[in-house]
């Protein structure tokens, strides 16, 4: 496994590359759905790179860009007894240097969810999407469904940029009870962690409410909310019916695939989750 810290050296050794690559973009202190991820590039591409980047674009002045969980060792051990092929680890400078000045805006699908409560986000995730691929020139990219607005943003920007990376979405690794894994899960406490698994059972409830026949977009929201008020440490930012392709919320009865999708804080932890209801 090799290792590069600038644009300069990967893209001497992207050269060298023979057959499809494969790129799992991440922010590091990696856990099981990245390394998911890494197995599914494994499996479609002669060779995969990863690259772990912190990207303080997408972090709001009051966001944890400077708390955010680092571990560059142990990040790089588990990807060596992966069989990942390249790692890219740029500095902040790297990728901004002083004079940097361009961003890259992908309109309505931003606009809702994680995007109404995060300016900036998705402008930061795009911009840094976008660049990465310009450096990496991956033949498929892969991203979790964890992340779903994410992964809307970045099928919307590939295409409307013409960008030549096939993106493929990975389900969402879970634990146990049921909660996503995260990075952010570090900041839990023992029993804030306990708590936590109120989200998935939230979105379990709502779409267990959908498969009897409930198609009132009102009514899965109560569910959600009424399942999250039996936990008494989960703050409820939102929860969220939203057509699941334009992500715009849904006011009518349901006819078309929809995501059910939240954002709970848990003491210092903001968590986010979703499941998708298809409609063929
Ligand atoms: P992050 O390091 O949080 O930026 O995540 C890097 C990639 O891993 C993103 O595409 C995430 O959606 C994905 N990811 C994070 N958590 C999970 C999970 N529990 N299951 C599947 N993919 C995930």
């Amino acid at each position: 496994m090799q290792v590069f810290e600038t644009i300069k050296d990967f893209r001497a050794a992207r050269q060298a590359v023979s057959g499809d690559l494969g790129f799992v973009p991440t922010m590091g202190y990696l856990h099981d759905g990245h390394l998911e991820l890494v197995r599914y590039a494994l499996r479609q591409n002669t060779q995969v790179a990863v690259s772990i980047f912190v990207n303080p674009t997408q972090f709001g002045p009051h966001e944890d860009f400077s708390g955010y969980p680092r571990d560059m060792q142990r990040d790089l051990a588990q990807l060596k007894a992966l069989g990942a092929h390249l790692v890219f680890t740029p500095s902040v400078t790297e990728m901004y240097p002083p004079n940097f000045q361009t961003y890259v805006e992908v309109e309505s699908v931003s606009q809702g969810l994680e995007g109404a409560r995060r300016p900036g986000h998705f402008r930061g995730v795009a911009t840094v999407v976008n660049k990465l691929l310009n450096i990496i020139q991956p033949q498929r990219a892969y991203f979790g469904q964890k992340d779903a607005q994410q992964c809307a943003v970045i099928r919307q920007m590939v295409a409307d940029l013409a960008i030549p990376t096939e993106i493929v979405i990975v389900p969402t690794i879970r634990a146990e009870d049921g909660l996503a894994l995260s990075s952010r899960n570090s900041y839990l406490t023992a029993e804030q962690r306990e708590a936590a698994s109120v989200l998935y059972r939230a979105l379990s409830a709502a779409k267990a409410r959908y498969a009897d026949g409930e198609r009132n977009p009102d009514h899965l929201r109560d569910e959600m909310l009424e399942v999250l008020a039996q936990e008494p440490l989960a703050q409820v930012e939102y929860v969220s019916v939203a057509d699941a392709f334009t992500l715009h919320e849904l006011t009518e009865t349901i006819t078309r695939s929809v995501l059910l999708s939240m954002a709970v804080r848990i003491g210092k932890a903001r968590l986010i989750d979703n499941m998708m209801i298809e409609v063929e």
